[in-house]
């Protein structure tokens, strides 16, 4: 399953920020995005999630994801249209000379810790 290496390689890069930070917290929570185009399913991360985080200073934390959607730039009639698959043609004008921008992001918008007290 391709998602286990994205999470496997996602709490290593939390891992190592929560050290760059110098804090102790346990992190409670997880902001990711995920671009509706990335091919990657929210479920199947969130099921990877929890699978690797156990045992880590990731264990239990809540997971939210964004999922922007990708846009389609059309270079006939210059129509920007918001996608949420992929398209090969302008939904407005049917012609091929367009671009798709977004939607493939995949990232680690944010992460909180709990307070060390
Ligand atoms: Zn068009």
């Amino acid at each position: 399953m391709h998602e286990l290496s994205i999470v496997e390689a996602l709490i290593e890069q939390v891992d190592q920020q929560v050290e760059q930070s110098g804090q102790t917290g346990r992190v409670v929570t997880l902001e990711l995005v995920i671009g509706q185009l990335s091919g990657v399913s929210c479920d199947s991360i969130r099921f990877a999630f929890e699978l690797l985080s156990r045992g880590t200073s990731l264990e239990g934390a809540q997971v939210h994801i964004t999922e922007p959607k990708a846009t389609c730039r059309c270079h006939a009639c210059h129509a920007q249209v918001e996608i949420d698959q992929l398209v090969v043609q302008c939904p407005e004008c049917e012609s091929r000379q367009i671009s798709i921008e977004g939607g493939r992001d995949l990232l680690l918008q944010s992460i909180e810790l709990e307070d060390a007290v």
